[in-house]
């Protein structure tokens, strides 16, 4: 699964950036604030470049470069090209190259951040070492045609240093007349924004393969995590990322947070974008029932392998109604569908929803009752 890594392989322009901006941000950063304090400009930057340079990269690099699932008039695009840049994690080129091989190869060697290679190495460590062969970037012809992103490519190092560190630095030097204001915002709006914005990226990569609920695709490694979400701009719903990656969407739910779909749906309303794709509902929750079956039979394999004991046929027995009941309403559902001609309604979605949502409480009481036991 894992091939070893020399160390001739060590991206020592990778590493060293990294090292430099984790220790002027963990170390720098809160020594200029004890020693020179933070006036309301300096945060309002170091907010107003967090949001423009995380959206850039979830909303421009992630849902519109990468999978293409809205189109955005031409001052959208460059914004998010400018800023995106300012977070050095590459150009929109690169980044959407690896992003689509992690999708086109989820869990397996071609993956440039497979989790299966450790969390260490999904977070971190595929930067930190040049990937062998590299990469032939042969999966973004389409982006190529846009001038663009094409002459974000170019200058992509150039636009990251003037927009996203030496603007901020000038800025502060304006505000407070000296170069104190000037070394606030290079350290603060520059450098530590760097460091949080990166970091937040990564986690998508690391945390959201590792942690939370499968509830659309029980076979990947993706999960959704409401907690992830909220350091993310919305993208800790991955495990439906993963399953429909063309919706312009990633918490599907009206109640999800995602700020970068509600940033979508805004600038659709303002004539800034269109076309925004969303998966029907029925085809979600059909994904939904599905991954419960699944994760009902996975459980029920792994009970059935356990050397014998007083409550394991209780355990089958229950696991057998569930996935039975779950495959009731599996058929229920599409014949409900067959009769229909038009999709279904919010409420309606809900309701299947709902039904899922419980057979899937029954498996986690299945679950508790019989590890408890
Ligand atoms: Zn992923
Ligand atoms: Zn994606």
């Amino acid at each position: 699964m894992t091939s070893k890594l020399s160390f001739d392989q060590v991206d020592w322009h990778n590493t060293i950036f990294m090292m430099v901006v984790c220790l002027l941000a963990v170390v720098g950063a809160p020594a200029y604030i004890i020693f020179f304090g933070l006036d309301w400009f300096q945060l309002g930057m170091f907010l107003f470049y967090v949001v423009a340079t995380g959206m850039s990269i979830t909303l421009g690099y992630h849902r519109l470069f990468s999978h293409l699932s809205f189109k955005a008039s031409w001052p959208v695009r460059l914004f998010t090209l400018i800023f995106g840049a300012c977070a050095f994690e590459n150009s929109a080129l690169k980044w959407v190259s690896d992003h689509r091989l992690h999708h086109k190869h989820t869990d397996h060697d071609e993956d440039p951040y497979d989790i299966r290679k450790g969390f260490i190495w999904a977070h971190i460590g595929w930067i930190l070492f040049r990937q062998d062969p590299t990469p032939p970037m042969d999966n973004v012809t389409d982006l190529r045609k846009d001038k663009l992103v094409m002459w974000q490519y170019r200058w992509d190092k150039v636009i990251a240093l003037v927009a996203g560190l030496l603007v901020p630095s000038i800025l502060g030097y304006l505000w407070q007349g000296s170069w104190v204001g000037a070394l606030g915002g290079f350290l603060i709006s520059g450098v530590l924004r760097i460091f949080v914005v990166q970091q937040s990226t990564f986690f998508i990569n690391s945390l959201c393969h590792t942690v939370g609920r499968r509830p659309y695709c029980s076979n990947s490694s993706a999960r959704d995590s409401f907690l992830m979400s909220l350091f993310t701009f919305g993208e800790g719903y991955h495990n439906y990322h993963h399953e429909f990656q063309h919706d312009y969407r990633n918490g599907v739910k009206p109640w999800n947070f995602d700020p970068t779909k509600w940033a979508i749906w805004t600038l659709e309303k303002l004539g800034l974008a269109k076309d925004l794709r969303r998966v029907p509902r029925s085809k979600i929750i059909l994904a939904e029932m599905h991954a419960a079956r699944n994760s009902a039979e996975k459980e029920l394999q792994r009970i059935e392998q356990l050397p014998d004991c007083d409550w394991k046929e209780k355990a089958i027995k229950s696991l057998k109604n569930l996935i039975e009941r779950i495959q009731g309403i599996y058929e229920e559902f599409i014949a409900e569908m067959g009769k229909r001609k038009s999709e279904l309604s919010r409420r309606c979605m809900h309701n299947w929803s709902r039904k899922t949502r419980q057979m899937l409480d029954e498996l986690a009481d299945i679950r508790f009752q019989f590890s408890a036991t």
